[in-house]
């Protein structure tokens, strides 16, 4: 980093890009104290497809929206390149993530009174004159996620898993290094399920991009280099993936995290 202001001038670089450190969120309903997570730390390396399994309530979404600055951890940090995200402003906070960051809300999040397609091109829309979207990304993620039939339609005529897919396609828009997504197959039938993880694995392989997938199936998890699994707001361990066995096996080289493209 070469700036002296690192909190307005990160951008995710670095090659672990994400790191969390005795991660804790207590939330207080009334006089009752809810630990969703504890002591959680976590290294995830730039160019890493991590999955997170757990029993609903374990915590996950909880974990995602904490890495993603969406919420302030009781205690511990997160950094993103070395950079506490506690200690940028808010308006820069937003700004950084709306660059460098694509989340996928378990709830999509929609904004109903716009279609699809302005859905999706929403991060750009209210970028103000900064990064706009590359000159075919659009197309080619509604080509990718099958909505381009259903781009002017508002999200209350989507089904569900349209929905999903147009809040993936919003996620995925800005060409993001680091993608969060929480249960993004969960409205998906088989085969749009199976088409997103190679998109995303793609997104790893090719273009070096970072990727957090909670997921309840172990189909998706299987698309990671490594899966961890959360209880009660604890990791409980790593789990075995595809992946694993096969570089284990030796027919996937070590190149996974070679230098290919600088996003
Ligand atoms: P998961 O995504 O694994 O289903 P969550 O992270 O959503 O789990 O929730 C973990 C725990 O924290 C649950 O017990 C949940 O009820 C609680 N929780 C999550 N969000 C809130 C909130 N805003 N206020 C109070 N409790 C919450
Ligand atoms: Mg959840």
């Amino acid at each position: 980093m070469r700036s002296t202001d690192r909190t307005t001038q990160t951008t995710i670089t670095e090659e672990s890009p994400v790191e969390a450190s005795g991660l804790t969120k207590i939330y207080r309903i009334g006089r009752t104290l809810v630990t969703a997570l504890s002591d959680v730390s976590l290294r995830i390396r730039k160019g890493e497809f991590l999955t997170i399994m757990g029993a609903s309530g374990s915590g996950k979404s909880t974990l995602l929206h904490l890495l993603a600055g969406l919420t302030e951890p009781t205690s511990g940090k997160v950094l993103i390149n070395g950079v506490n995200i506690a200690d940028m402003s808010d308006s820069v906070k937003t700004q950084f993530r709306r660059r460098h960051i694509g989340v996928v809300f378990q709830a999509f999040n929609l904004i109903p009174t716009l279609t699809a397609e302005e859905n999706i091109r929403l991060p750009s829309l209210i970028e103000n004159g900064g990064k706009s979207v590359r000159p075919g990304v659009l197309d080619e993620l509604m080509q990718t996620l099958e909505i381009r039939d259903r781009r002017h339609h508002r999200p209350d005529s989507l089904s569900g898993g349209e929905q999903q897919r147009v809040a993936i396609g919003r996620a995925l828009v800005m060409e993001p290094a680091l993608v969060l997504a929480d249960e993004p197959t969960g409205n998906l039938d088989s085969e749009n399920s199976t088409r997103l993880c190679k998109t995303l694995r793609e997104l790893c392989d090719t273009r070096r991009r970072t990727i957090v997938v909670v997921t309840h199936e172990s189909a998706v998890a299987d698309w990671g280099d490594r899966c961890i699994t959360l209880k009660d707001g604890r990791i409980t361990g790593p789990r075995s993936t595809g992946k694993q066995e096969r570089t284990r096996n030796g027919e996937e080289t070590e190149s996974l995290f070679a230098e290919k493209e600088t996003p």
